[in-house]
């Protein structure tokens, strides 16, 4: 009897087992069609300033698969990261977003926005990558003032000497780089200061406990306060509550995204959040 239900049980096993690896072969292999197929659609964001005035976007990529699901990066961006489709994504998205702030570069109130976009490490490690994000600022004819990448400190760990000579060389003609998720990694103040950054983004993490929690009131607090002495903005990710909002405010926070201001959104609805 207990043989018998430890044979089921491991049936069971293999079963699950089967199901998620053909699963994943599945995801994998409509994931590869994504692009050709057009599937990809770019959400945005609002970052706001300490009056609420939206200043910047950040832009988040949605996957909508054949059956009219939405797919969230964060179940999409690590598989392709291991199979190396991020590299055709990322080409995609700064593509997307350059031509997107091309068109807003028309319009009156969209024109001031800063676009803020996510950088895999893959991505950035190309031998080519500086090449390709200016080739896309001229190719659109954009201000790259207005452009913004985001990276993660496991991105800014590797090849040292190459990341700083290709973020020197795109600071040089005026794009932007925040350091995403900021305060999960282990960057010391010394190894920040060599790196042309010009924003820390507080890892949302550090906020959701805020009002309650004086451990990351201090984290919070120690951030800005090494943000200050490196002379970089600084912005907090994952705000949804007005009581967090007024905390980061009272820390020394200026800027602000989250659930509070709004939901990443299609280009269509951003418009109605950017007022004069
Ligand atoms: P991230 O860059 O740290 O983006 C912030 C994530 O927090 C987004 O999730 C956003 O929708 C979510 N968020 C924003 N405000 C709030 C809030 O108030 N509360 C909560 N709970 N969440 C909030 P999303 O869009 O699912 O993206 C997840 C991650 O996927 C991103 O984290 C980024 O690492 C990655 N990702 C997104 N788009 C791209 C892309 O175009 N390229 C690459 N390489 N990665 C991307
Ligand atoms: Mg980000
Ligand atoms: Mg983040
Ligand atoms: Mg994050």
């Amino acid at each position: 009897q207990a043989k018998q239900a430890g044979r089921n049980g491991m049936r069971f096993f293999d079963r699950q087992m089967q199901d998620r690896i053909s699963e994943r072969a599945q995801m994998e292999n409509d994931l590869r069609h994504a692009i050709e197929r057009d599937q990809f659609v770019l959400h945005y964001q609002v970052q706001v300033d300490q009056h609420g005035k939206a200043r910047g976007a950040e832009a988040l990529i949605r996957w909508i698969r054949g059956d009219g699901t939405t797919v969230s990066p964060a179940s999409f961006i690590p598989l392709a990261e291991e199979t190396g489709l991020i590299l055709s994504i990322g080409r995609w998205v700064l593509e997307t977003a350059c031509a997107q702030l091309a068109a807003w570069q028309t319009a009156p109130r969209m024109a001031q926005l800063v676009l803020a976009i996510n950088v895999s490490a893959q991505q950035f490690h190309q031998p080519d990558f500086g090449a390709e994000v200016r080739a896309a600022v001229e190719r659109h004819g954009i201000d790259p003032r207005s452009l913004k990448l985001e990276l993660t400190e496991g991105v800014l760990l590797d090849k040292i000497e190459e990341t700083i000579a290709c973020m020197q060389e795109l600071k040089a003609i005026g794009v932007r780089f925040s350091l995403d998720d900021f305060g999960t990694g282990y960057s010391s103040l010394q190894y920040l200061k060599r790196l042309p950054l010009s924003q820390l983004k507080i890892d949302q993490s550090f906020v959701r406990d805020l009002a309650s929690d004086s451990n990351d009131q201090v984290i919070v607090r120690t951030i800005i306060a090494m943000a200050r002495s490196l002379q970089l903005d600084v912005i907090a990710e994952g705000v949804e509550t007005m009581a967090q909002r007024v905390l980061l405010e009272e820390l020394g926070c200026r800027r602000y995204q989250g659930y509070l201001y709004s939901r990443p959104v299609p280009e269509a609805a951003l418009g109605a959040l950017v007022t004069e």
